[in-house]
């Protein structure tokens, strides 16, 4: 049927399927497209418009990120959304909803924090990244994973009527975090040092935002991911601008910040094929000590789990062991005397400690994530590839071939 197709198209309107109009642009290739798996992150505005336009044109591999669930006012600026909707999942009803715009696509969702609750093996699976978000921190994580990964993401910001798109692909700076500024900075810091808020204690002022200027923005960014899965220029390290008033554009270029602490790329990958939930710290630690060839090592986590809350009145401690973000004020307080008590937060493991004891999944770190084991003279990443199926579900079905366009994979899974 592929070869019918590029003799009829000029010719036969009626053989037109579903996406032949697609094709007659000439470097178009469906094929591409059906196969690139896609991490979409946040699905607000932005996401709405690019879950849609991903649906439309044929994509069928999507993994939908956002932690919130459909307010009143999501339904201005959401064409996935309904009335009926509201209180559901935003991730869940638009991956169900591209579901009926194609029904060919598999689309899956998980409801969670990016930054604290989704494991850098769902970077790994996705063949490009796509950001509707509304904040430098999930911004920041993204993109550092997203290099870790090695893996391009495509960011868009909308505010008021204006917006940016812009792509970053691994191993090539400027990125993300070469593009912010101090007070950027000034704003990262204030909301990181807060890691005895929840996330809805974290939530920042609400964005004045429309749908068109979503569209708009949203399209620019699947566009780009369109071309870029087809080898075609895309803007690398830029930035394209819109501003809605005059309805002006440009391009923005950004410079490389030689002190860049996004710029890491894992170079060799390792599966450890048990799941988290029934592996302890100790026996990877073992996994890490085989696959080195060293007995000193540190086991990195990917991020900051709260380790214990430290009353600085009473000395009394409390293990916990959860994401960060996750510990109200409420409960960081001392159930002693009510002094609000200091979180110690645990980032590694060097085979000492009852730590060891406990299960990969029991310290606070999301399922499917990476480890980084590293001895005096090397280091590997260890991927939780035992959760694949708990938290791809239906995506963990096809097989991992790559677009061709694509930057390449990492060695390893
Ligand atoms: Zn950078
Ligand atoms: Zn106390």
């Amino acid at each position: 049927m592929e070869s019918l197709d590029s003799i009829t198209v000029a010719s036969d309107e009626l053989q037109e399927d579903r996406f032949s109009r697609l094709r007659l642009i000439g470097w178009w290739d469906q094929e591409k497209l059906a196969q690139t798996k896609v991490l979409v992150v946040g699905a607000g505005a932005l996401g709405n418009e690019i879950v849609k336009n991903l649906a439309l044109l044929g994509f069928r591999q999507i993994l939908i990120v956002d932690l919130d669930n459909i307010e009143n006012s999501n339904l201005s600026r959401s064409i996935l959304f309904r009335s009926r909707d509201i209180g559901q999942s935003k991730a869940k009803t638009a991956a169900v909803a591209a579901q009926e715009v194609f029904e060919d696509l598999v689309a899956h969702h998980l409801q969670a924090n990016i930054i604290h609750e989704v494991g850098l093996g769902v970077f790994g699976w996705a063949d490009l990244i796509l950001g509707g978000l509304d904040n430098r921190e999930a911004r920041l994580w993204i993109n550092r994973s997203a290099w870790k990964m090695n893996r391009p993401w495509i960011d868009g910001a909308i505010q008021g009527i204006d917006g940016l798109a812009r792509v970053f692909l691994p191993g090539q700076p400027p990125c993300y975090e070469c593009t912010l500024g101090e007070t950027d900075w000034q704003i990262l810091a204030k909301r990181m040092s807060c890691n005895l808020l929840t996330r809805e204690e974290m939530q920042g002022g609400r964005v004045p935002t429309t749908p068109t200027i979503s569209s708009i923005i949203a399209g620019v960014q699947v566009q780009e991911a369109v071309k870029l899965i087809h080898g075609l220029p895309v803007l690398s390290g830029k930035a394209y601008r819109f501003e809605g008033l005059h309805h002006t554009s440009d391009v923005v270029e950004y410079t490389e910040n030689q002190e860049c602490l996004s710029h890491e790329t894992f170079s060799r990958i390792v599966s450890w094929t048990k799941p988290s939930s029934t592996t302890s710290l100790d026996e990877l630690f073992k996994f890490a000590q085989h696959q080195l060839g060293a007995e000193k090592l540190t086991l990195e986590f990917s991020r900051d789990v709260i380790h214990k809350l430290v009353c600085p009145q009473c000395g009394r401690e409390e293990e916990i062991f959860a994401p960060v973000g996750t510990v109200s004020e409420a409960r960081g307080r001392c159930p002693q005397d009510n002094q609000m008590r200091e979180v110690k937060n645990v980032h590694n493991y060097s085979g000492q400690g009852p730590m060891g004891a406990r299960t990969v999944r029991s310290l606070g770190l999301p399922a499917f994530d990476v480890f980084v084991a590293r001895s005096m003279s090397d280091e590997i990443a260890i991927l939780m590839e035992g959760d694949r199926g708990e938290v791809l579900g239906p995506l963990a079905q096809f097989d991992d071939a790559t677009p061709s366009a694509i930057p390449a994979r990492s060695p390893g899974p």
